[in-house]
């Protein structure tokens, strides 16, 4: 909860010398209501990717000056705390800072730029008020970030629910994956929800247990942790045509089954949950211990021993530095290099000065929000798109991409000066953004620099007893660590749906998945799916926390619309649906992602299960209320 200013000058001006300056400004000018703070030579343009935005320590400077005036006048009553800023003043201060016009964005930003406590997106409707006498319950599976959001909304909407979860605890993802160095790599400011943010993050990208504890907050403080069935995995459900209902099947972790009805099933199982074992001959052979990243084995203790770690994705990227200081001899297995984005920070606590300004002064954290957000609704995605006249390669897919590259590659280039040998098997091969792009702030060239530490770059033949064969060696090994990813394409795997007419999904799907909005399915009545096909962001800016907010968004709408008409199934039409996948698919083809061959969890098999092509503000702009003749409402 924000706290009334009491802070003497000298702090206030200690205070500002921690501030992102941007923001600071956008919430100068709105405090204030004076936008002649928001001048020309003022403005970030190095906004998409610069510290600061690339503002000069003189800038800086004559923002902290104005930002000091402000807030003394706020300390000393002189000034009020403003409403939310009006269009013309939201669209004036934002179109400043991103430097275009954000007329089409406005109604997304007034959800944004609200008073602490606010809550836009709650539904304005109750169940009480449509439909008293109704009989209808929501089955939720999963307890990570998108299934306690479903929940809270329908308890705020007064819709009884479950939710089933296979853990013991909340968090999902963030309950399973606690490897050394877990941490997001979406800043955390952006990284809660919009309605609860969490103003004392005590790092900018923070480790595991912190998410985790967040989460657990939430589940107790929103009252959701009665309605959450722990130790149960929902193994399938089935809707019955005749009653107009989903029978459910559960298994708890102690064998018991159980089939439980209701009118409608939320999915929130997450697209990066089943971890995926590599199929390398020999695995099962190696008499060591040997696990997945994502189910870490805290019993192996690492020390002094010759540790191999097959992959140098994300979970890699954050565990390989970690493990490096304890093993005696640590050797990477690397199939592709990913790209690396310069993010100093990305291991820094949030300055003290920092934490002061997002808890005490109005609307600071929001315009913050918005700031890390911005990408995500003009420049990211450009990036992205395959130019055909360019013409596009594995090197890069457009001029701007190219660019990209460069920038990217100086950085690395920069590390790599003591190790020119290291070059050849750092330097990746393929576009920038063809793979999730990993937040550098040094430590994985340090890393593989180290005499401790080896790179195998030669395909894996073998996994023996004592070790993995890659070329012409055999690399010893005490433990062997997979860290190579997830069933990112198997939506709604090992659970079996059949849907009207005994039609199963997965059948139906045959490899791949597709859902309207990545919400919902045709033939699937009252079945609703978050973080579903399509909805992974590939750095547009915004989160996935975000995204699972428009998505439950739409389906507490579909389910408003359908307790208002009295109706017992609301399904998507087929052509809309069918219509929207190949918009979304052909969007996909024209990335960087659909058009390279390298191999990923982004595009398998040419087609992308997984990724949302367009930007933040297209999929807010598409969930935001359904549109009912999309649906067949029965
Ligand atoms: P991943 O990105 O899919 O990486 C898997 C790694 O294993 C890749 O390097 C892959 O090589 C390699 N690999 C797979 N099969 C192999 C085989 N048979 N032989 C040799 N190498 C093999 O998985 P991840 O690192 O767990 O990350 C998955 C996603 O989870 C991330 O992209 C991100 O969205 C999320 N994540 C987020 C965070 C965070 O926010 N902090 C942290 C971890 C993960 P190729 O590249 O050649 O395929």
């Amino acid at each position: 909860m924000r706290t009334p200013i009491t802070a003497d000058d000298d702090a206030l001006r200690a205070y500002l010398a921690d501030a992102e300056v941007p923001a600071l400004l956008m919430t100068v000018a709105h405090l204030t209501g004076d936008l002649s703070a928001l001048r020309a030579d003022q403005r970030a343009a190095g906004w998409l990717f610069q510290p600061q935005g690339g503002l000069t320590e003189r800038q800086q400077e004559r923002a902290r000056d104005l930002a000091f005036a402000a807030l003394v006048r706020l300390r000393d009553g002189e000034i009020d705390v403003p409403p939310p800023p009006d269009p013309e003043t939201l669209r004036a201060i934002t179109s400043w800072a991103i430097g275009s016009d954000t007329a089409d964005l406005l109604p997304l930003l007034a959800e944004e730029i609200v008073p602490a406590g606010a809550d836009p997106k709650a539904p304005r409707w109750t169940k009480a008020d449509l439909a008293p006498t109704t009989d209808f319950g929501v089955v939720i599976v999963g307890a990570g970030f998108s299934g306690l959001l479903a929940g809270h909304r329908l308890a705020q909407a007064g819709v009884p629910f479950v939710i089933y979860e296979k853990n013991p605890d909340v968090g999902g993802t963030w309950f399973e994956n606690t490897y050394p160095g877990c941490r997001v790599d979406v800043a955390s400011h952006l990284y809660n929800y919009s309605f609860a943010p969490k103003l004392d993050w005590p790092d900018h990208f923070c480790v595991q247990e912190v998410v985790l504890d967040y989460l657990r907050s939430f589940a107790e403080e929103s009252g959701l942790t009665d309605a959450i069935r722990f130790g149960a995995e929902v193994t399938g459900m089935a809707w019955d045509d005749t009653e107009s209902v989903w029978r459910v099947s559960t298994r708890t972790t102690d064998g018991a089954m159980e089939t439980v009805v209701c009118q409608a099933v939320v999915t929130a199982v997450g697209q990066l949950n089943r971890p995926r074992l590599p199929e390398i001959s020999g695995r099962d052979s190696f008499t060591g211990p040997a696990f997945h990243s994502a189910a870490w084995d805290h019993s192996v203790d690492l020390a002094g021993k010759r540790v191999a770690v097959v992959g140098t994705g994300a979970s890699a990227f954050q565990l390989i530095p970690e493990i490096a200081d304890v093993a005696s001899e640590l050797t990477v297995f690397q199939r592709n290099p990913p790209w690396l984005r310069p993010t100093p920070h990305y291991r820094d606590p949030v300055p003290d000065g920092a934490r002061w300004l997002f808890e005490h002064v109005p609307y600071y954290a929001r315009w913050h929000r918005f700031w890390l957000f911005a990408p995500g609704l003009r420049g990211i995605l450009e990036g992205w798109i395959v130019d055909p006249d360019y013409p596009p390669t594995e090197r890069a897919v457009s001029a701007l991409n190219d660019r990209l590259r460069s920038a990217l590659l100086a950085s690395m280039e920069a590390q790599l000066a003591d190790a020119p040998d290291l070059r050849e098997q750092v330097i990746p091969r393929y576009p920038v953004g063809a793979k999730r792009v990993l937040r550098d702030d040094g430590r994985w060239l340090a890393t593989l620099k180290r005499d401790d530490v080896e790179l195998v770059t030669a395909p894996i033949e073998r996994i023996t007893e004592t070790g993995i064969v890659a070329g012409d060696r055999e690399f010893p090994a005490d433990v062997v660590i997979y860290a190579t990813g997830f069933e990112a394409s198997k939506f709604l795997a090992p659970m079996t749906v059949t849907g009207r007419g005994g039609v199963d999904l997965h059948g139906m799907w045959n490899g791949v998945p597709h859902a309207y909005l990545g919400v919902t399915i045709p033939g699937f009545p009252n079945l609703f799916c978050l973080y579903g096909p399509n909805t992974n962001l590939v750095g547009q800016g915004g989160s996935i926390v975000y995204f699972s907010e428009c998505a439950v968004t739409y389906v507490l709408d579909a389910l408003r619309l359908l307790l208002a008409t009295g109706k017992r199934a609301i399904e998507v039409r087929k052509d809309v649906h069918d219509d929207y996948s190949a918009w979304v698919d052909q969007g996909n083809r024209t990335r960087a992602w659909g058009f390279s061959t390298v191999t990923g969890w982004y595009s398998e098999g040419g087609h992308s299960a997984p990724n949302w092509p367009y930007s933040t503000d297209e999929y807010w702009r598409r969930t935001h209320r359904v549109d009912p003749t999309d649906y067949l409402i029965t």
